[in-house]
């Protein structure tokens, strides 16, 4: 970021305007409307500040300014057409260690001031950081038309409330799933229609049905999500409202940044891919975690690459939930062999190619590939390998040493459907090599078949 967004509390406190004009009355406008105690330094008030004098008491200073005029003061604005009062102000304001606004001036400016949104106590600021404000017009118009005016009501009544609600009900985590509930339920409805007495019956009602459960929990509940292969695009919608709802999150290495920044900002994430030292955490000790989250009344989301029925033992890890007694949803994504082949332009199946399609690993177990090479082997059939990019020379081998045509079209595709894609195609016996030419890495997934040869004519994504 380059500026720090925050939101300061003149109220009662000095502040001061070097100026007359246009400018200076509407950030005079600004620390008037919140509360600032704001001094005027001006040989005469302009029009607008005349009318803004009407509704708003400030200090009007005719003299130039001087350093005491400053003291005590949080912030300062240089508003005068006089380019040398501005610069006054801000070596004084330098000296007293007072942060300066000159508006349009970004080299002088201690602190940008953002458009407003005000339904106050609801606030939105918005920035571009200078570089554009007709974007900053545009957002700006955008959530006044959407924001509606009745949200600061809503935030209000919710202040109101706070202390209470904390009292009566002291578990935290049953006390947000309280506010959610409170802010798009009904409360939030009668709010909206101005039916502030009927919000707070309600309010009560629900409060005191809150305040019977005590310090428990609420009973938690886990989501294991399939995210896809790696476009966040590719998430279904069902995953992106679990993904918003979530108070914790479990990811591990397949899930990338643009899918991560799509989980609620405020949800505790955990990492549980590989660790430092090469080794996955325990299956074992995730399905504690989960277990032990849940209990604790979480909203428990687990993420997945691709699918999480489809190598990615979401069955493990399920079954152990069951047998616990906690509540679980599973939401399928698009699996790696379908978003890279679509992706790759290589279709799965074709009626000039292949009539079928089999999903296998090429993971080995004690240095071993233990495939069905017979059932792989097979007329008009793609193959496609999950985890085989290790073991790449022992998987095409074992298809050539078990009588399969050397020429049989073959690709690797790294990082499918992400940015960085990559697609190497060849034969089996050419394959292994290619792919080590190109320093192929992981996550990359092989097709075998026919299929593979389309990718010339229906090669789409550029990245
Ligand atoms: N559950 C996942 C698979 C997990 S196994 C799914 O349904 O897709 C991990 C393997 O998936 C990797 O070794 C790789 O072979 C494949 N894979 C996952 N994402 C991929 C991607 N973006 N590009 C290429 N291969 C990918």
């Amino acid at each position: 970021m380059d500026h720090l967004p925050i939101f300061l509390n003149v109220k009662g406190k000095r502040t001061l305007i070097v100026g007359n004009g246009v400018i200076a009355a509407r950030k005079a406008d600004l620390v008037l409307r919140a509360g600032s105690d704001l001094t005027i330094v001006a040989p005469e008030l302009g029009d607008e500040l005349s009318r803004l004098a009407e509704t708003y008491d400030f200090t009007h200073k005719v003299d130039e300014l001087s350093a005491e005029d400053l003291n005590g003061c949080v912030v300062a604005f240089g508003c005068s057409d006089d380019n040398a009062a501005n610069e006054r102000l801000c070596e004084l304001a330098a000296a007293a260690g007072i942060m300066v606004n000159v508006p349009d001036t970004p080299e002088s400016c201690d602190f940008i001031m953002p458009a407003v949104v005000d339904r106050t106590p609801l606030l939105i600021a918005i920035s571009s950081g200078g570089t554009s404000p007709l974007l900053v017009r545009m957002l700006k118009a955008r959530f006044e038309t959407t924001i509606p005016a009745a949200y600061g009501r809503l935030a209000k009544f919710a202040g109101s409330y706070r202390d209470r609600i904390k009292a009566m009900v002291p578990n935290l985590t049953r006390r947000r799933r309280f506010w959610e509930a409170m802010v798009s339920g009904p409360v939030a409805e009668h709010l909206f229609s101005s039916q502030l007495e009927e919000a707070s019956v309600l309010m009560d009602r629900l409060l005191e049905e809150a305040a019977k459960e005590g310090d428990k929990p609420p009973a938690g509940e886990v989501y294991l999500v399939g995210t896809g292969p790696g476009d966040p695009d590719l998430l279904t919608f069902r995953a992106l409202r679990l993904m918003q709802q979530a108070d914790v999150v479990l990811y591990d290495r397949l899930i990338g940044e643009g899918i991560l920044n799509l989980v609620r900002r405020d949800a505790e994430r955990i990492y549980v891919g590989k660790l430092p030292d090469n080794h996955p955490v325990p299956q074992e000790e995730i399905g504690d975690m989960l277990i032990r989250l849940a209990r604790e009344g979480k909203r428990v989301l687990r993420l997945k690459g691709g699918d999480p029925f489809v190598f990615g033992r979401g069955g493990e890890e399920i079954e152990r939930l069951s047998e616990n007694g906690i509540a679980f949803q599973v939401i399928p994504g698009v699996t790696a062999a379908v978003g890279c082949a679509s992706y790759a332009g290589i279709p799965l199946t074709h009626r000039d190619h292949a009539q079928g399609c089999v999903f296998v690993t090429g993971h080995e177990k004690d240095g071993k590939l233990n495939l069905n090479w017979k059932s792989l082997i097979q007329p008009r059939q793609t193959v496609v390998v999950y985890m085989g990019l290790s073991s790449i020379g022992a998987i095409t081998g074992g298809f050539l040493d078990n009588g399969a045509d050397p020429a049989t079209p073959a690709a690797i595709i790294e990082n499918g459907t992400r940015a960085g894609q990559r697609v190497i195609t060849g034969t089996l016996e050419s394959l292994a090599g290619k792919t080590a030419d190109a320093d192929i890495k992981s996550p990359a997934l092989i097709i075998v078949g026919s299929v593979v040869t389309l990718r010339d004519k229906l090669s789409w994504f550029a990245h």
